[in-house]
């Protein structure tokens, strides 16, 4: 039976935040207060559609913005762990679920090479409009109260498994990785046996510590901190021996 990885991508593959990011190809590398001042609590996708209106219409081109989307740092062992992982798709599975959009990741993995390691990639669909302007949308809808209202990564990691299921595919284990509040409702999800991964020292980690401590019981399983894609490397590398 294979493994399943599982990754956020910002602050986990890549080491910003590509939704941040992308303010750098303005010619002020800012935005203006109101557009700033325009997110509403839980409607990030649709604060990252004025964002991205506001820069398409400083006539910033797509092959400008996608330079600038290409210079994103990889975060630490990154490229060894998803090297490794492409290089052993016969015992590994992995997506990614992720609040950025599919032209963005698209643009990071096309550029790092590292796509052939990746099976399917969940997130906010977007596209570039006959403008040239990216345009984003939210993923799905869905009735979590936990997670906001564009994307709530449990129901898609639930979905997954069970269509995989349905197709006769299996897993021995599932590995979570990643860093944000947003993964917290994903790994209540996982069983015994699976791992969840969150990066040190990011609200991930912050939250597991905290609902371990106001109850272990509810979580099963097991956590494995990091810092740096090549300890994943190393656990992944042990677990498919
Ligand atoms: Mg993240
Ligand atoms: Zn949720």
């Amino acid at each position: 039976m294979k493994t399943l990885v599982v990754f956020d991508f910002d602050h986990t593959i890549v080491d910003d935040n590509s939704d941040t990011w992308v303010i750098r190809c303005t010619p002020d590398q800012t935005l203006p207060d109101w557009v700033e001042k325009s997110y509403e609590r839980g409607r990030w996708t649709e604060y990252m559609g004025r964002v991205l209106t506001y820069i398409g219409d400083q006539s910033v081109s797509p092959e400008h913005m996608r330079a600038v989307m290409e210079s994103i740092p990889l975060t630490d062992g990154m490229l060894e762990l998803l090297t490794f992982i492409s290089e052993n798709k016969r015992d590994i599975d992995c997506i990614i679920i992720s609040d950025s959009n599919t032209v963005f990741i698209d643009w990071v993995l096309h550029a790092s090479g590292l796509k052939s390691a990746i099976d399917d990639v969940f997130t906010n669909p977007a596209n570039i409009d006959a403008r040239g302007y990216v345009s984003v949308r939210c993923f799905h809808a869905h009735d979590c109260t936990q997670c906001p209202i564009n994307l709530c990564k449990r129901r898609v990691l639930h979905d997954f498994r069970e269509n995989q299921a349905k197709a006769g595919v299996h897993y021995e284990r599932i590995c979570y990785i990643g860093d944000g509040g947003n993964d917290f409702c994903p790994i209540q999800e996982l069983r015994e046996g699976d791992i969840a991964m969150p990066r040190k020292g990011f609200t991930l980690e912050k939250l597991l510590c905290k609902a371990i401590s106001e109850g272990p019981e509810a979580l099963s399983a097991r956590i494995m901190p990091w810092t740096s894609g090549n300890e994943i490397l190393r656990e992944l590398r042990a677990l498919i021996e």
